[in-house]
């Protein structure tokens, strides 16, 4: 049985990693017959194998990746999106970067041939659900929730050309939309090993915001936090004209890139800081008490339905914001 404690941990393994220098790769080095032709490109600087089905991420769990000072590791959430998500990879292109997607299955079996891209440039490619229900799975049933887990990462895997289905993904990665985890999903997922991500820190860009001001929000957040794993989202245009100054920010100011795919070992973690909680959880419980028709009410008042992809901001989940 996982738990989400809201307990402070005691925190006395804080790992002392701080400081040290990443051994840089060369950006030729990562993904598939993919060769960089930048010189002067971001790169990727190592790549770490997640094995052992962690959950990680601080904005959920009180443990995430051990990575180093100015190391980060970029995560773009609900697309394939057409519009966008092009935009996106070229511009990681650009850089020689290499990134995680988490796809939400409904897009994925719309737009096959972005899943196929992303796979064919080295990205690593996870599961975001097939639906991407407007509540979180923590309000829904194990069952239900495990349904749409599964059947999102069956789309996903045949739109990346990956057939017959054989029980377990391709890529054993997660996220839960809106980071709204169940035990008995967590369970179901842990059984076929399957790693589940949260995030460090996030741009915030279900909210609407010029380019410019996404930047620095992002930055400002990842200067003090100093490393982490990022949240974005491929579906969102503001991010996709932000991405390419981004990757130039992080290069100037001394970060490294770091590319996550499957591996057969035990992560190493870090803890959270001593007096660490959940944000989810209280970000969660805030809309726990609503019943789920308010909740589906509210979860596309903006954007045109025919045009607005499935997602956290169409789903209307707001997590609290830094
Ligand atoms: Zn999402």
């Amino acid at each position: 049985m996982v738990t989400r404690s809201r307990t402070v941990l005691a925190a006395l393994v804080l790992l002392g990693s701080v400081g040290d220098a990443a051994a840089a790769e060369p950006p030729s080095a990562q993904g598939p017959a993919q060769s960089c032709h930048n010189p002067d490109a971001l790169g990727v600087s190592r790549t770490i194998e997640v094995g052992g089905a962690p959950e990680l991420g601080l904005k959920t769990y009180p443990r995430t990746l051990d990575l180093r000072d100015h190391e980060v590791v970029l995560t773009f959430d609900d697309g394939p999106w057409g519009p966008t998500t092009p935009d996106v990879l070229a511009a990681l292109a650009a850089q020689c970067v290499k990134a995680t997607f988490f796809l939400i299955g409904r897009n994925a079996q719309a737009h096959p041939e972005l899943v196929r891209r992303e796979v064919a440039e080295g990205h690593t490619v996870g599961h975001h659900t097939f639906d991407h229900p407007g509540v979180t799975l923590r309000n829904m049933s194990a069952e239900a929730g495990i349904e749409d887990i599964e059947h999102g990462m069956r789309v996903d895997d045949r739109a990346a050309g990956d057939e017959p289905w054989t029980g377990t993904p391709r890529v054993p990665f997660f996220r839960y939309p809106g980071f709204g985890d169940s035990p008995g999903s967590l369970a179901w997922l842990k059984a076929r090993g399957v790693a589940v991500f949260g995030a460090d820190l996030w741009a915030s860009d279900w909210i609407p915001m010029t380019p410019d001001a996404e930047l620095d929000l992002l930055m400002g957040r990842l200067r003090g936090a100093g490393r982490g794993i990022i949240l974005l989202h491929d579906i969102k245009r503001q991010t996709a004209d932000m991405l390419p100054r981004f990757l130039s920010a992080l290069k100037a100011e001394g970060f490294h890139v770091v590319r996550i795919v499957p591996g057969g070992t035990a992560t190493p973690t870090r803890d959270a800081p001593a007096g660490w909680s959940s944000e989810t959880d209280r970000t969660l419980a805030h809309l726990w008490p609503k019943a789920r028709a308010e909740i589906r009410a509210e979860a596309r008042p903006v954007a045109p339905r025919a045009a607005a992809p499935a997602g956290d901001a169409a789903a209307g989940l707001k997590p609290s914001v830094e």
